[in-house]
């Protein structure tokens, strides 16, 4: 490809919400751009780098056994009725009416439909195991589309789905699927974990994300440097050092403090002069409609996942509660009386759980459900009455492994690029997904599920790796492998060589691109920095006189002066090895 015929319109501003290095290079070095809120159209850069991950995954999955199909983007309700998730799913589902009146959904996932396919067309045991896999574009209406390719709306996954007949066999087919993950993330260059993660109330036991380590990633983790487990925060085992409150602890009395304008616990502690573990914070949930409130020390954060579980057995819930929530500013409002910031639990009349980080505490400092106003001196059992004690933390540096007992916990920040989770029976059982065993007798199928953010892997690939001067991209997914950059367009020696060296490596087999336009050196060398292209060949008339071009990795490294004669079997040499 050349420069002088690539539709790749850069751009020199930051687009005006785009808050991560990803969302900034890739929309000014014209990967992409925005059509809507978390929906984009793919450049010819952009898309060259899709394809390219797309086809290490597809790869990989058929290295594994798995077959490629493809399914619709639009699936009928019938079958999300069927599942059970018509109901439960919420509004990331983009439900519509054709013009019969049928409804459908842009699918967000695709569970629903290979179940149907599977048990109309799979009708003996003997066709089992088997792996179905797409490269599909999904649709979330997400709450807060963000980070450009990141959190999208419209955006492509990579969805595959495992159907045996025994739990053994589906973990099996579980873990072909994890060591082609591994294998996937490794070709790609990145610096992952996989994490255990949690398995929500899907069903299945067994869950793993796989996370791409970055300073901007949504996500908590945390690992152990000792035995090595690593987990998402929601699911971390921890060991708890459970104490109780000392039995002959002195308590002052309640004492109302002004702390105006004082509403998050930073504020809080450095206005009062205290350190967070001094305070208790009060969060209002609401629990299928149901408010209650939700107490933990202060340098903690809740854990809605261990709360949610922590429900299935508090009167007044019940086993399955379905959404639980952070109540909105109107409702904390009403229960409170006060603005967000000041919830306490003196006074409140809905049922209160805490945290075991509160059971210890003596002359807690909380909220005092009164703008600018904190209460000091507050005991549990005296000042209020809490419902439950339980561990419903999120786990964080510091904490002392849930496996091992010994190590302590290292927290960072990861993107989740990919998914396997071990579903059970849950769809198989609820659309009748049944076959005969070898003995006659009728089961369920045994499914899994594995998905891969394609597009997000493009964004985590430029979270990983960039500099003030633009993106730097793995050789095996950077749209092109290496750049030729005649510096003087216009002596025709140089441009000559360009156009040799070009086709040079064209011919070897190398994803080439030759700057061929009429335009500064600054400028050519400004626009491969930016797009991250990862080997550079700058073609001079001074050094081309003396026989010799310019390499140079986008990684890093010195200019290399390389031969004429040489560089097409050097660059070659390089991309080959880094593919
Ligand atoms: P998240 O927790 O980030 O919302 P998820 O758990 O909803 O993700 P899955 O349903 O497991 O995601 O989807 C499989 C993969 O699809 C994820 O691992 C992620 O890489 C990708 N993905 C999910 N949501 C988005 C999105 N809104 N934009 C881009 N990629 C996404
Ligand atoms: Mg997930």
């Amino acid at each position: 490809m050349r420069s002088s015929q690539l539709f790749s319109p850069t751009r020199k501003e930051d687009p005006a919400d785009a808050e991560v290095a990803s969302h900034q290079l890739l929309i000014r070095a014209g990967y992409i751009r925005m059509v809507s809120r978390g929906i984009y159209t793919f450049l010819p850069l952009g898309w060259r780098s899709v394809r390219k991950i797309e086809q290490i995954v597809r790869e990989e999955m058929d290295r594994a056994g798995a077959q490629e199909i493809r399914m619709p983007g639009v699936q009928p309700a019938e079958l999300w009725q069927e599942s059970g998730r018509w109901e439960k799913y919420g509004v990331e589902l983009l439900r519509f009416h054709d013009r019969k009146g049928g409804e459908f959904a842009l699918g967000p996932t695709h569970e629903e439909v290979v179940t149907d396919l599977v048990r109309h067309d799979i009708t003996s045991y003997k066709q089992l195991p088997v792996t179905l896999y797409q490269m599909q574009t999904k649709f979330r209406d997400e709450a807060r589309p963000r980070f450009g390719l990141m959190r999208g709306r419209e955006f492509i996954m990579k969805d595959a789905y495992s159907f045996d007949l025994s739990v053994e066999g589906a973990l099996k087919s579980y873990d072909m699927m994890y060591e082609a993950y591994t294998r996937i993330f490794d070709r790609m260059g990145f610096n992952w974990r996989a994490v255990e993660a949690d398995t929500g109330n899907i069903g299945g036991d067994r869950s793993h994300e796989f996370q791409v380590l970055a300073e901007t990633g949504e996500d908590r983790i945390v690992s152990c440097p000792s035995c090595g487990y690593a987990a998402n925060v929601e699911k971390a085992e921890i060991t708890l050092d459970v104490t109780e409150r000392a039995a002959d602890a002195v308590f002052s009395d309640v004492e109302e403090i002004a702390t105006p304008g004082a509403k998050t616990i930073d504020e809080i502690t450095s206005f009062l002069g205290v350190g967070p573990e001094a305070l208790i914070k009060t969060l209002i949930f609401v629990a299928d409609g149901e408010p209650l409130a939700v107490l933990v020390r202060g340098d903690y954060e809740v854990n809605e996942v261990k709360v949610k579980a922590l429900l299935a057995d508090l009167e007044g819930f019940g086993a399955g509660v379905k959404v639980l929530e952070l109540a909105d500013d109107a409702l904390v409002g009403k229960l409170t009386k006060a603005p967000v910031g000041f919830a306490g639990p003196v006074g409140l009349s809905i049922p209160i759980v805490a945290d075991l980080s509160v059971q210890p505490m003596v002359d807690a400092i909380v909220g005092a459900n009164k703008k600018d106003a904190h209460l000091k001196g507050v005991n549990h059992g005296r000042d209020f009455q809490v419902a439950r004690f339980a561990d419903v933390r999120m786990a964080q540096s510091g904490d002392r492994c849930g496996r091992c007992e010994d190590g302590i916990l290292e927290e960072m920040r990861g993107i989740e690029v990919g998914h396997v989770f071990y579903l059970g029976t849950t769809y198989s059982e609820a659309m009748g997904a049944t076959l005969q065993d070898e003995t006659g007798q009728l089961k369920p199928m045994e499914m899994g599920c594995y998905g891969i953010g394609i597009t997000r892997i493009l964004a985590a690939a430029v979270e990983q790796g960039h500099d003030d001067d633009g993106m730097i991209l793995p050789t095996p997914i950077a749209p092109f492998e290496v750049v030729v950059l005649p510096l003087q367009q216009r002596k025709e020696a140089v441009a000559e060589a360009g156009e040799s060296i070009y086709s040079a490596l064209k011919a070897a087999g190398i994803d080439a691109l030759l700057d061929d336009r009429d335009a500064r050196a600054g400028h050519k060398f400004k626009d491969a920095d930016l797009m991250g292209i990862p080997l550079r060949v700058a073609i001079g008339a001074r050094g081309l006189e003396e026989g010799h071009v310019e390499l140079k990795a986008r990684a890093g490294g010195e200019v290399e002066l390389i031969s004429v004669d040489d560089i097409v079997a050097h660059v070659t040499a390089l991309v080959e090895a880094a593919r």
